[in-house]
């Protein structure tokens, strides 16, 4: 897959998103974000954000990016994916938000992409607006990829790109919860497979 136009090169941001996998997301959301805003969850510090602004940006779009800031459970220290640069000791805490802004600045998105801090399941309840696009790559318990599949994806339009990380269909890959949704999404009736790059999933809402 040819590497998308970036103002930064991916490499340098710490993350959790193959380079074909971020190129399938700027194309699907640089065909989306004429049609709304597009939105994810789960920032991290800004790799995604990185491939979906910069489309956004090309689109005259906007991309919401929600986050917490605290990491997931794989992310406490401990766990297989802590990064203790990222830990904030006066809050006690991981807090990955200065990394994501200083990402956004040196990449000039920051008049295209919106940080949401806060956890998703709320926001989802307070959101209104119909997105293009919508890619879920947030929290992987059962609870959290649940949260975000039936808080989320009825706001997507008809014809919006639903996009997931991390499917496994083997479990000896990785974890099961985005690949439940996944097979919640297509059992659903109202999406059909679009594509499949490593473990990312598009889907189009019919
Ligand atoms: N898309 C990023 C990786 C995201 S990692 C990249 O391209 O690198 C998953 C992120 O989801 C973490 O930063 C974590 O803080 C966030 N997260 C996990 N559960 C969440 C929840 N319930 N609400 C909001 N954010 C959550
Ligand atoms: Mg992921």
């Amino acid at each position: 897959m040819t590497p998308p136009p970036l103002p930064l090169d991916p490499a340098s941001i710490k993350g959790f998103l193959d380079p074909d996998e971020g190129a399938a997301l700027y194309d699907a959301a640089m065909a989306r974000a004429p049609f709304g805003p597009c939105l994810e969850i789960g920032a991290y510090c800004g790799k995604s954000a990185l491939y979906l602004g910069a489309a956004c940006k090309a689109a005259g779009g906007v991309l919401f990016s929600v986050d917490h800031h605290r990491g997931s459970d794989e992310n406490q220290p401990g766990w297989e994916w802590h990064d203790a640069s990222l830990w904030d000791a006066g809050a006690g805490s991981l807090d990955t938000l200065p990394v994501f802004r200083r990402t956004l600045r040196a990449a000039h998105l920051e008049e295209t992409v919106i940080a949401l801090v806060g956890r998703s399941a709320i926001i989802a309840r307070h959101w209104a607006t119909p997105l293009s696009l919508l890619f879920i790559d947030g929290g992987h318990t059962m609870e959290a990829a649940l949260a975000d599949y039936h808080g989320w994806t009825p706001h997507l339009m008809a014809g919006g790109v639903l996009a997931i990380h991390d499917v496994f269909p083997d479990p000896a890959d990785g974890g099961r919860p985005p690949f439940e949704i996944f097979q919640l999404a297509l059992a659903s009736g109202l999406f059909e497979t679009a594509c499949e790059v490593k473990s990312l999933r598009l889907l189009r809402r019919l």
